[in-house]
């Protein structure tokens, strides 16, 4: 006979459940931002990412433990093949509260929009009502320069699409020195003029892109001062849990949030985990260390991956140690589109 497997929720040593797991389905995009990923990145060989089951099985395990949100993320993850029908599933595990096997409250998605055209519609029918969506200018040349090579125009059409199939979409823009500086408070004001919350980022020290971190970071905290001379920003109360603090712009009448890993450390918050396309748990965005959960699942079964899962949860770390000072070597050697942004 086969014992059931664990349902007990997944709290760490300092006392913070875990209740919201980001899957990375693929290190692959059709952009090369350039505070993400080198030009001419070394993909993994596709042999070493998690099958379509593997990473079902995984967000699964989360579940029975008390995850309720689950956030697709990559590289791009509408570039892997068919991902939807991950995502299809994924979705019959919406607003099952009661069962056993736990409930998702939300299926979500970050993605460049390039592929929205195609896949809106499918998401929308799978239960995914809200998706991030990265847009870090409005000028097609810089938009051209910051993702080396990406046409504006196919996401913005994209973030139609994804309109028009009645999912609502929230933008991120990771603010640059000297590069978006000057047009972050127009594409605010464009946000909010098409209905969208935007979310400001500050650029974080992970992976070596080929650039010195200290030139492209601009701490929010200067550009909140200077949006506050032109608007009035008052802080919202309601937290979706998540790092961003966010406020009501009076002028515009939309959401902004800012996201603040540097100037303004969240991590006694923090509920969330990301696993890599590979299989590898990171507790921690901002720190070395994993656990396989690859390899557990795959030499020893869903009975593995749970034991790895609690083993890994037991060693969060408290906190990020990013340092983005002139010359500091990245906090973390892997890229963002390995982990999962
Ligand atoms: N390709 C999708 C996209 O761009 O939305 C999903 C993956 S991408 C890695 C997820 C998010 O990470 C994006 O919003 C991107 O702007 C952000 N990101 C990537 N590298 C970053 C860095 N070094 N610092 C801050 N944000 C970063
Ligand atoms: Fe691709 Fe997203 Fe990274 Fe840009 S931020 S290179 S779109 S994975």
């Amino acid at each position: 006979m086969t014992l059931p497997h664990p349902t007990t929720p997944l709290i760490d040593s300092f006392g913070r459940q875990i209740r919201y797991l980001r899957l990375s389905v693929t290190d692959r995009c059709d952009l090369r931002c350039v505070y993400c990923m080198k030009a001419q990145p070394d993909f993994l060989p596709k042999s070493e990412l998690l099958t379509l089951e593997e990473l079902e099985q995984v967000a699964s395990a989360f579940i029975a433990r008390g995850v309720t949100k689950v956030r697709i993320t990559g590289g791009e993850p509408l570039v892997r093949r068919d991902v939807v029908s991950l995502i299809e599933r994924l979705g019959t595990r919406l607003g099952k509260a009661g069962s056993p096997k736990g409930a998702l409250e939300e299926l979500t998605l970050t993605t460049n929009a390039t592929q929205l055209p195609r896949f809106a519609a499918r998401l929308v029918a799978a239960g995914m009502r809200r998706i991030n969506v990265s847009l870090d200018t409005l000028d097609p040349e810089r938009f051209a320069r910051l993702t080396r090579g990406g046409r504006l125009a196919d996401t913005l059409t994209g973030i139609a699409a994804a309109k028009a199939a009645g999912l609502s979409v929230k933008i991120n823009a990771v603010a640059m020195k000297g590069e978006n500086e000057d047009e972050l408070p127009d594409l605010i004001a464009w946000a909010h003029g098409q209905g969208h919350d935007i979310t400001l980022i500050e650029v974080m020290p992970i992976g070596d892109v080929g650039t010195d971190r200290s030139i492209q970071f601009l701490p929010l905290t200067a550009v909140r001062e200077r949006l506050e001379q032109r608007w009035t920003l008052t802080p919202l109360s309601d937290s979706t849990g998540g790092p961003a603090r966010y406020h009501h712009v009076a002028e515009t009448g939309g959401r902004l949030g800012l996201i603040t890993p540097l100037t303004g450390n969240f991590c006694a918050s923090c509920n969330r985990v990301r696993l890599t396309c590979t299989g590898q748990l990171h507790s921690c965005l901002g720190r070395e260390g994993e656990v396989d959960l690859r390899g557990a699942l795959r030499e020893h079964g869903v009975d593995g991956l749970h034991a790895a899962l609690e083993a890994a949860i037991a060693n969060k770390p408290e906190a990020h140690d990013f340092d983005v000072s002139p010359g500091a070597k990245p906090s973390v050697k892997r890229h963002m589109a390995i982990t999962g942004g």
